[in-house]
């Protein structure tokens, strides 16, 4: 089965978190040709905003502390996921190219005092770009192959509407099924960042909060995958938000209609235009006892998997 997985940012929350991601894509890759989407680890994204509302107050301070800590965190985590000396050191030279690029650009901005969309899209990609070097490395840790691609690597073309961004999906889809086709031939597994791509001129853009989701149904639907898996830290669909509903109740099976209902009336689960770009009929919680949560399963409409 070609297949499109997903990992949410509470999903590589910690070094063990991630061990697990690899392990289990590392079990599927024996089966299936696996696309993996990343979104940042964790609160990252949230930092980076933190930075883009301290470089506006110019608080030079914050900034630095915040971008340190960020730092400090994926080359930690680095090393604790990536034993090998010498893989180690191929994702430490990665993440510090990455880093000091990150670094390059806070400092700019804290020079100029201002953030533009344009620039507040670059900033918060960030974290993917990051996540995606930890995940893959990870991959190579236990004896697979594979390649961190940012969104814009992996050839996603997006409009120039920066923080809500809409794919080209032609462009997008010649560039990135060659680009996924190419990783495929050399048995390599891809792992994507989620919720960017770039703009015709390579501009970094975004999707909007949570569009890692959206990510992984624009390459489902570019490669044409049989199936895509949400993993998620919660039970897959809910009849409503846990954190606020005393006994909601999760939803074994709702139709694809319904998914986009709950997508736009909110439910926080899923970025509004994750089923935009693929016709597929189910959407399937799934118990995963290897995992923390459960994942929510995308089929196909014709053929494949078959229905639920
Ligand atoms: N990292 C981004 C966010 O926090 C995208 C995502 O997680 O889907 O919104
Ligand atoms: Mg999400």
């Amino acid at each position: 089965m070609k297949l499109v997985l997903k990992f949410g940012g509470t999903s590589l929350a910690s070094v063990k978190d991630i061990q697990n991601v690899a392990k289990t894509v590392s079990s599927l890759s024996n089966d299936n040709k696996l696309v993996i989407v990343c979104s940042a680890i964790d609160d990252i994204t949230d930092q980076l905003i933190q930075i883009s509302e301290l470089i506006k107050k110019e608080n030079k301070k914050d900034t630095n502390r915040i971008l340190a800590r960020i730092s400090q965190k994926h080359k930690q985590f680095a090393t604790h996921i990536v034993t090998d000396p010498k893989i180690q050191k191929s994702l430490l030279d990665k993440l510090k190219s990455d880093l000091s690029e990150l670094e390059e650009l806070v400092h700019g901005l804290l020079l100029l005092g201002e953030v533009t969309p344009r620039s507040y899209d670059y900033l918060i990609s960030f974290g993917e770009r990051l996540s995606i070097s930890l995940v893959s490395f990870g991959l190579q840790q236990i004896k697979k192959r594979s390649v961190p691609l940012s969104g814009k690597q992996a050839g996603i073309v997006t409009d120039s509407n920066f923080g809500e961004s809409r794919p080209l999906m032609d462009t997008t889809k010649i560039r990135l099924s060659k680009t996924i086709q190419d990783v495929f031939d050399k048995n390599t597994i891809p792992v994507v960042g989620g919720f960017a791509g770039a703009d015709q001129h390579g501009n970094i853009t975004t999707f909007g909060r949570g569009g890692s989701d959206y990510t992984a149904t624009i390459i489902a639907s570019c490669i044409n995958s049989d199936e895509i898996w949400l993993m998620s830290d919660v039970d897959g669909m809910m009849t409503a938000d846990p954190k606020f509903v005393k006994g909601a109740k999760l939803l074994k099976e709702i139709s694809y209609a319904e998914a986009i209902e709950m997508a736009l009336f909110g439910a926080k689960q899923i970025h509004p235009r994750t089923f935009e770009p693929v016709s597929y009929t189910h959407l399937r919680a799934h118990e995963t006892p290897e995992h923390r949560g459960s994942r929510v399963v995308l089929e196909k409409k014709n053929g494949g998997g078959g229905g639920g």
